[in-house]
């Protein structure tokens, strides 16, 4: 389905931005892999891609907490695969703490690499994309992009923020060929909520198991973690003639959460 069509994921060396990247590779679109991690295993992920599903697969470690960097990104994809058609600004990071305790450097970060970026790459990519008379912009906020919880100050803001920038860029490419949606996950077992799995663990004195149970017993009604994989399925529909006037809105993918 997305043959010829090239797609940059960032945050794709793990977890969401993985998944991701692997399902839209399947549907044969050549594929930009950004994030940090270890060279070898990277390169090895860069292989397996391009193994399993025969396309172009490159990987660029750009900064995304670097906005200069960001629009980089975009020009290199452009300068080494001819083209960018789908953008997912997917990186992100969080850091827990009351908001009187939040370390500014942490609110900075957060909302550099969660927010920003994704305002950086879409301006760099939105007029190669109005040329070419298609483009998707997918921004993998979260259900913290449509309620807030306690202690993610940064985390909550970014997101909202992230869906309020998808409306706008929505608006304003109405028509163009363009769409921009937001993609909004409950939990997902990743390294970023492994994290907070164990910090549960270690407050609470209850095993990693009992903390999973906790931390989707608060929130989640299905009780089940949402996969890479069906994020990736969410994306790619985006990506479909099906989703062709889907713009400018945020999908909730998150077994219930934000329904209550
Ligand atoms: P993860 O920690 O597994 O992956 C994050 C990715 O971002 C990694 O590839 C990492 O290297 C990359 N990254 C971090 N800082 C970067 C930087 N400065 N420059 C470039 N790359 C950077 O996390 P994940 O759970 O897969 O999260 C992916 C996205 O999904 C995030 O935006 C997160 O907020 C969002 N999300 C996650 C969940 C969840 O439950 N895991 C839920 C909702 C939304």
């Amino acid at each position: 389905m997305l043959k010829g069509k090239v797609a940059i994921i960032t945050g794709s060396t793990s977890g969401i931005g993985l998944g991701i990247a692997k399902v839209l590779a399947r549907q044969h679109a050549d594929i930009v892999l950004n994030g940090f991690g270890d060279a070898k295993e990277i390169e090895s992920i860069r292989a397996g891609i391009v193994r399993d599903h025969d396309v172009r697969v490159v990987y660029d470690g750009a900064d995304m907490s670097n906005g200069e960097a960001v629009r980089g990104l975009v020009e290199t994809t452009v300068r080494t695969l001819g083209r960018v058609d789908i953008l997912v600004n997917n990186a992100g990071i969080q850091f827990t703490a009351p908001v009187e305790a939040f370390p500014p450097q942490k609110w900075d970060a957060i909302l550099a690499i969660n927010l920003s970026a994704a305002f950086h790459g879409i301006a760099a990519a939105v007029p190669r994309m109005k040329k070419q008379g298609w483009g998707r912009i997918i921004n993998i906020a979260s259900a913290h992009g449509l309620v807030g919880s306690t202690h993610k100050a940064a985390y909550v803001a970014a997101k909202h923020g992230l869906i309020g920038l998808t409306k706008v860029v929505g608006l304003e490419t109405a028509g163009t060929g363009i769409t921009a949606n937001a993609v909004c996950p409950g939990w997902v077992l990743t390294p970023l909520v492994e994290k907070q799995i164990a910090d549960i663990a270690a407050n609470k004195q209850i095993s990693l198991e009992d903390a999973k149970a906790s931390l989707l017993g608060q929130k989640q009604p299905s009780q089940t973690f949402v996969t890479p994989e069906q994020l990736g399925g969410t994306v790619a529909f985006l990506c479909s003639p099906a989703a062709d006037q889907i713009t400018g809105t945020a999908i909730a993918v998150d077994g219930a959460w934000t329904a209550q």
